[in-house]
């Protein structure tokens, strides 16, 4: 039997975030760990006494820990200690050494604890190569490949379905509150699966609905939005705080990592990026025009570069590379050659 600690913060003292938090250390104990329910003898918890809506033990039994023994305490009032923490301590079952988690504000509690992360951020306009060519680096440094642009675009999908008229920029004024409320109450969950990220929204893989030009023009214009962005940037931050991750978008380098090791910025011209994506769309037996492509392309930089929230922009110190006459594998020796695990 193993005994594996871990702690987190909580932003405010309301039974949903006490709960959220408490869910989240203890998927990411149970990630780390390579653990499984059964082998989940007991977890203590504790909490500082600022914490007053909900029991931890809750949050566990909701993510199914049904079986284990729990008790939830209250911390000791220390002068200067960190506020609105929960502490854990789990017993379990495992033949491997533990592996503590930390998150949060609790992330600089047991520094010697900390395992060491690497932040890769690359951004660009669509069509740079910035997916693939971030996929293959992912691959090549053995580390998480976290796609921005499905999270925006898995809320396109929901407006959708849910109906909602967009399709001009000025409709979004006309729903941005649904829209607020779908990204904030969105549950949007990677899993990894025989080798692949596949995106779950609200338990459903939606991978493959999310590559239509429809949902990506939608996620465009909803992503103007600065509270869809907030609710966006939150989970991407929560995601990277975790683990190593190649993460690209277009304001990864400047708002959601702007710690990140190395920061990276894809370019190709426009004609180029139509290009690709007409081949990619020929292929996969869509008849379309270059000239449309190219043109829906530049409309979506405008965009991305003009709007308010977050604009693209390359990230200060950010090493730029054009890719319009390079291979993948080009790009992506260029790049693995200047990263040093
Ligand atoms: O990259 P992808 O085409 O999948 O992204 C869809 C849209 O989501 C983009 O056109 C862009 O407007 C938006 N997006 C964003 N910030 C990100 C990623 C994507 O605004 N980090």
């Amino acid at each position: 039997m193993k005994a594996i600690r871990g702690a987190i913060t909580v932003r405010e003292n309301t039974e949903k975030e006490i709960l959220g938090q408490t869910k989240r250390l203890l998927k990411e104990i149970i990630r780390r760990n390579r653990l499984t329910e059964d082998r989940i003898l007991s977890v203590f918890f504790s909490a500082t006494t600022d914490l007053t809506k909900a029991y931890p033990a809750k949050g566990a039994r909701e993510l199914g820990l049904t079986q284990t023994a729990l008790a939830c305490y209250t911390e000791m009032e220390v002068e200067g200690s960190l506020r609105q923490c929960i502490r854990v301590l789990m017993l379990a079952e495992t033949e491997h050494s533990p592996r503590h988690v930390y998150l949060g504000k609790a992330k600089g509690l047991r520094p010697d604890w900390e395992e060491k992360i690497m932040k890769i951020a690359i951004d660009g306009p669509s069509g740079a190569g910035k997916s693939t060519i971030a996929k293959e680096l992912a691959k090549k440094l053995e580390i998480v490949y976290v796609d921005t642009g499905a999270m925006y675009r898995a809320i396109g999908l929901l407006s959708l379905e849910r109906g909602l008229v967009i399709e001009k920029d000025s409709d979004v004024e006309g729903c941005r509150q649904e829209l607020i409320e779908l990204a904030e109450k969105a549950e949007i969950e990677w899993k990894f699966e025989s080798g692949e990220q596949r995106l779950y929204l609200e338990g459903k893989d939606v991978s493959q609905r999310l590559r239509t030009q429809e949902v990506g023009d939608r996620a465009s214009r909803i992503s103007t939005i600065k509270e869809v962005r907030q609710a966006m940037v939150r989970l991407q931050q929560e995601i990277a705080e975790c683990q190593s991750v190649v993460m690209d978008g277009r304001d990864i380098g400047t708002v959601v990592l702007p710690d990140a090791d190395y920061k990276i910025f894809l370019t190709a011209s426009a004609q180029v990026r139509g290009q690709r994506r007409y081949q990619e769309l020929k292929e996969k037996g869509v008849e379309t025009e270059l000239a449309e492509i190219v043109a829906e392309i530049i409309e979506r930089d405008e965009r991305d570069q003009s709007r308010k929230e977050s604009p693209l922009k390359k990230a200060e110190g950010a090493i730029e590379v054009d890719t319009s006459a390079m291979s993948v594998e080009e790009v992506v020796a260029f790049l693995a050659d200047r990263i040093k695990p």
